[in-house]
């Protein structure tokens, strides 16, 4: 194991344990909230305030149908407010699956035996993303295991590969990273790459459950180490983070709660929640024979996404192709605002994968392999805005600056327009027929609908470009 993963580490200048069982599990016990006590949070939210931990606590203890479906309908509403009819798409794109955790969970856990192991070296890589961008996508999050080959320099290498690939109009143009917390000199080496966010799930943030999880003689098995690796990242530069739990571990509304309280510490000391959260649920995996008694089921699911929504209501929340297209399709309703698309997760799945998966080769089973442009007719059918927009991160409007933005009247002048022109290009480039016919008409509506003016005229403008000539990427 390299010096980095087995030195004393040096934590963040905030590098404390902030996670208050005794706290959150005394919230949990409390009876249920008075409906006002319920209906003072969600009013709350509805005014586009984070909502503390005691508040969040309000609304998981409520369970009369009537408070929950208050809690959905506040849920549908926010997200109408915050983000529009716009999703946002990805896809993944698994590198390396050398692992040296051995985490229960995980197909990738080093006592795997079963799993077969890769590393995509840098031409497989470019082979991939050709691929990807043959699609249509935009935006990537590339995903590594945890072991001493997979260096900063080398993911860095690998980000700036990515980013050189060009096929046609396609190219990349946000990578987001989800790999093993770094140090700070890390953090700064993978900055340099210009990644988009990067991502750290603490998997569980009950104490116990994660001793019994995580082998204590792994780097995984740092509790602490994990818990402080966002805050890591943002003192070296990445103010773009993202969170998450592995719903099913332990008590979901314990991990909501944890969640909420990694994104308040966030909050205070760096001025900046997480930019995402995601709450990926247990899945079946190869080599991995585990049942906890808390597996999520699709009703608390749900539940604790709108919840989440009311919580966070600034934080890009992200449902993938774990869950099924029908859940996916549910849960966009009242909280989700990004999900992957036309992913395969197998070690060079985008161009070697057939119909079905192969378990053996991936970290867990998927729930949606649909391809992109299934998924891009589905969401402007069902009135979504599919965007592969890279705006903001582009133009430095990210951590607490992208926060100064997200104030109303933000959206109707940048996200939707560039929603917009990042869907023509897809149309024009990539979509199939009854894909551009369903888009061509949402387009319109979506123009028909902004107010007139300079920014209509010059969106139309931008549209028409990509629709007669080469110029392509027209956002603002
Ligand atoms: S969850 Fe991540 S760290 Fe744990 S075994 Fe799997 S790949 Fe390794």
């Amino acid at each position: 194991m390299s010096d980095r993963m087995t030195q004393s580490r040096p934590l963040s200048s905030n590098g404390i344990d902030f996670i208050d069982e005794a706290n959150l599990h005394g919230l949990l016990e409390r009876p249920a909230a008075e409906p006002q006590a319920v209906r003072d949070a969600i009013a709350k939210s509805l005014s586009k305030e984070a909502l503390s931990v005691e508040e969040t606590a309000v609304l998981l203890s409520a369970t009369s149908p009537e408070l929950i479906e208050e809690i959905y309908a506040a849920a549908r509403q926010l997200k109408r407010d915050v983000y529009g009819n716009r999703i946002v798409l990805f896809a993944p794109l698994y590198i390396g699956n050398d692992c040296i955790n051995d985490c229960a969970y995980c197909a990738f856990k080093r006592s795997n035996r079963d799993v077969e192991r890769r590393t995509l070296d840098l031409a497989e890589v470019r082979r991939q993303v050709e691929a990807l961008e043959n699609k249509g996508h935009k935006r990537l999050i590339v995903v590594f295991g945890e072991h001493p080959r997979y260096t900063p320099e080398l993911m860095a290498e690998y980000i700036r590969t990515v980013y050189d690939v060009r096929v046609g109009h396609g190219e990349i143009r946000r990578v987001n990273v989800n790999a093993a917390p770094m140090d700070h000199e890390g953090y700064a080496i993978i900055k340099e790459a210009r990644i988009g966010t990067f991502q750290v799930f603490q998997e569980t943030y009950h104490h116990e459950t994660y001793r019994r999880l995580h082998d204590p003689r792994t780097p995984k098995g740092d509790y602490l180490w994990r818990l402080d690796g966002l805050s890591r990242a943002m003192e070296s530069g990445l103010d773009d983070v993202g969170i998450g739990a592995l719903f099913g571990l332990y008590d979901w509304r314990f991990e909501v709660l944890g969640l909420v309280s990694h994104a308040l510490f966030l909050q205070n000391h760096y001025g900046a929640g997480s930019h995402t959260i995601s709450f990926p649920r247990l899945r079946p995996a190869c080599g991995v024979d585990l049942k906890t008694g808390y597996e999520v089921d699709d009703d608390d699911f749900k539940r604790l996404i709108a919840i989440l929504r009311l919580a966070v209501p600034y934080t890009g929340l992200i449902c993938t192709a774990r869950e099924s297209a029908e859940i996916r399709r549910t849960v966009m309703e009242f909280g989700v605002s990004q999900i992957d698309a036309g992913s395969r997760i197998e070690l060079g799945g985008y161009t070697e994968a057939g119909d079905a998966q192969a378990m053996e080769r991936e970290q867990f089973e998927l729930g949606d392999i649909r391809p992109l442009d299934s998924v891009m007719r589905e969401l402007m059918v069902d009135g979504y805005l599919p965007s592969f927009c890279t705006a903001c991160y582009r133009l430095g409007r990210t951590g607490e600056h992208f926060m100064e933005f997200s104030i109303p009247g933000f959206i109707k002048r940048f996200c939707t327009p560039n929603a917009l022109t990042t869907l023509e290009e897809y149309l024009v480039d990539y979509a199939s027929p009854e894909t551009r016919a369903a888009g061509e008409k949402l387009i319109q509506d979506e123009v028909d609908a902004l107010p007139d003016g300079a920014d209509k005229a010059d969106l139309e403008r931008r549209l028409k470009q990509i629709r007669e000539t080469d110029s392509r990427d027209l956002y603002i």
